[in-house]
């Protein structure tokens, strides 16, 4: 509510004064530090049960691993081969939750597992594996494992490797975009009550003479002001950063994490037509996924150990010859080359150690550690389970109010909420709300096209969007920028916290990976409207835009050339 301190609930980067001033004001029940899917999922579930709960992320929301994952809400097959039943049990089941409470944001693709001769599977393990995955994965009938023969699965990839092929499995996975599925959490998260900002960073705890931790001093990245957060309890939600901050509590005992960098490449449809999307063997015996993506396919992962500079992971020679090499051994007619790549990205796993086990075949499980001095750190999982990993994560902080203060609150009531966007009657609900307002934005001129997109990319604030279309018509023309362009900006610098360029072109709107033409086309209008609306200085301006350059060079791999 803008205009009353103490519940402010903004998403509007202008006021980033009014939401430090709340902060600064008010007394938390629950402080979490890290606005990734697992913070924001962290805040959502503790909000909804009544906690008056803040989260603050020392980059933009999502900045971190939450926007350089595979983008896929998957049950996990590959963790069937490491026999982790529960793993596949737990995140195939919270699979169709993510989908039913944001459609928009995450959908249903077929996805192909190739078998060959000599192979990691044949037929037999991925029928009995498939099969396992659709009972333990509770999946619905209509997307129940397929068996093709060989000359099935050419017809549906023609790209495929055909020597020795024996044939394929056909099941489901849904694919997301990690980064705007993590804001739509979050967004729902604000408008239910949640005090959050990004570049605000966690320096140092508050402790009370019993050395319990009672607040946090925080820098706001913008202004470089120093203030203090107060709050009974805080949660390290930090991901990739969270041995860090136990090395700050003195609390890094027990399991630390082990820290795996994965990459993926993205290709053109020109260069790379790939109809389906295929998980399949590497020639080192590992799975990665090539997906495509409306007129792009992205291929990855790898999986090496890290420990490089957490903020800022790249893209190495020997990262994109191994991906390369691997699309060329399984769709030999290409013959891809460095020049053909267009985007790229990496990203950092937070995985908990475990002695000898080599990269990929560290779990991914999730685990609670909670330090002396109160300290909750929330490690690994993955972004499907996030639902349940806050839900856990909450019990524990509730439990804790129960026993020290006598305080009581409900249980976890997220499965049934919609995410910010995801009001349009469930996944049934989400094909008549498109063909409605598609035709909504053709009637206000937008493209066919473009409204599909629009509708896909904002579920039900789609209406927003069209509002700021319309207003702003005009203005868009003046400015010189295209009026489509005006309105993803404004909504997502006033309804999604966006500050800087980058946040607009990679975590608003997934550009700098999917369409890096749109990028070069727009950067410049882009920060000359932003720096305006946000009244940045001009060593703002330079810094922002310097920032967008490297990181375009980076993602394109021009630098590694
Ligand atoms: P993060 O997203 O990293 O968030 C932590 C945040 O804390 C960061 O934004 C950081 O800036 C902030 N922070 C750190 N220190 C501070 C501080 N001092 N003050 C304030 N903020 C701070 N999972 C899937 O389900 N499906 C997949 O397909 C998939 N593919 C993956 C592929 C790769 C290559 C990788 C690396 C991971 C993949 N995962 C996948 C796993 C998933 O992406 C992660 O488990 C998840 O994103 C972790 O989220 P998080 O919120 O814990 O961490």
């Amino acid at each position: 509510m803008k205009g009353n301190d103490e519940l402010i609930n903004t998403t509007s980067s202008k006021d980033r004064q009014a939401i430090i001033k709340s902060f600064k004001k008010v007394k938390l029940d629950l402080l979490v530090i890290g606005g990734g899917i697992t913070g924001a999922g962290i805040s959502l579930d503790a909000t909804k049960r009544g906690l008056r709960t803040g989260v603050i992320e020392m980059q933009d929301f999502a900045a971190g691993t939450s926007s350089r994952s595979t983008k896929l809400v998957h049950g996990g097959l590959r963790y069937l081969k490491q026999f982790e039943i529960g793993i596949v049990s737990e995140v195939g089941k919270e699979r169709a939750i993510v989908y039913e409470n944001g459609p928009h944001v995450t959908s249903p693709e077929w996805m192909m597992l190739p078998f060959y001769k000599g192979g990691t599977f044949g037929p037999f393990s991925t029928n009995i594996g498939l099969r396992v995955y659709d009972y333990l994965a509770d999946v619905k009938k209509e997307e129940r494992r397929i068996m093709l023969k060989p000359q099935e699965a050419l017809e549906k990839e023609p790209l495929l490797q055909s020597n020795n092929l024996m044939g394929a499995g056909y099941y489901v996975e849904y694919k997301t975009d990690d980064a705007r599925l993590t804001l739509e959490i979050m967004k729902k998260s604000i408008e239910l009550g949640t005090k959050a900002l990004n570049y605000i960073k966690m320096i140092e705890f508050l402790y009370n003479e019993e050395d319990k931790i009672k607040g946090v001093i925080v820098e706001d990245q913008i202004s470089k002001e120093i203030f203090h957060i107060e709050a009974k309890y805080v949660i390290n939600a930090t991901g990739p950063w969270v041995d860090k901050l136990r090395d700050l509590d003195n609390s890094k005992y027990g399991k630390t994490l082990q820290l795996t960098k994965g990459v993926h490449l993205v290709f053109s449809q020109e260069t790379f037509p790939l109809r389906q999307a295929i998980y399949f063997d590497t020639p080192d015996k590992r799975m990665i996924f090539a997906i495509p993506r409306v007129n792009k396919v992205y291929i990855g992962t790898s999986d090496t150990k890290y420990e490089g500079e957490i903020t800022h992971p790249q893209v190495t020679i020997e990262d994109r010859d191994y991906i390369l090499h691997a699309i060329n051994d399984m769709f030999p007619s290409l013959s891809l080359t460095p020049k053909d790549i267009e985007s790229s990205w990496a990203g950092i796993r937070p995985l908990i150690s475990q002695e000898g086990k080599k990269p990929s075949e560290i779990s991914r499980k999730d685990e609670i550690f909670t330090s002396n001095s109160g300290l909750i750190s929330m490690a690994g999982g993955k972004l499907t389970g996030y639902r349940k990993m806050a839900e856990q994560a909450v019990d524990k902080v509730t439990a804790i109010f129960k026993s020290e203060q006598n305080i009581l609150f409900e249980k976890s009531t997220t499965k049934y909420l919609s995410l910010s966007g995801g009001d349009v009657g469930g996944s049934i609900g989400f094909v008549d709300f498109k063909i409605e307002k598609v035709n909504t934005g053709m009637a206000l001129g937008i493209a066919n096209s473009d409204a599909i997109y629009l509708v896909n990319q904002y579920g039900s604030n789609v209406d927003i969007i069209y509002k700021l279309y319309s207003e702003n018509e005009a203005k868009a023309k003046e400015e010189g920028i295209n009026p489509l362009v005006l309105a993803t900006l404004l909504y997502s610098i006033e309804y999604e916290l966006a500050y800087t360029p980058l946040d607009y072109f990679i975590r608003r709107t997934s550009a700098m990976f999917f369409d890096i033409h749109f990028v070069k086309e727009n950067k410049e209008t882009v920060i000359n409207f932003m720096s305006k609306l946000l009244n940045w200085t001009d060593e703002q301006r330079i810094q922002y835009r310097n920032e967008l350059v490297t990181v375009y060079e980076e993602s394109t791999l021009k630098n590694i050339e």
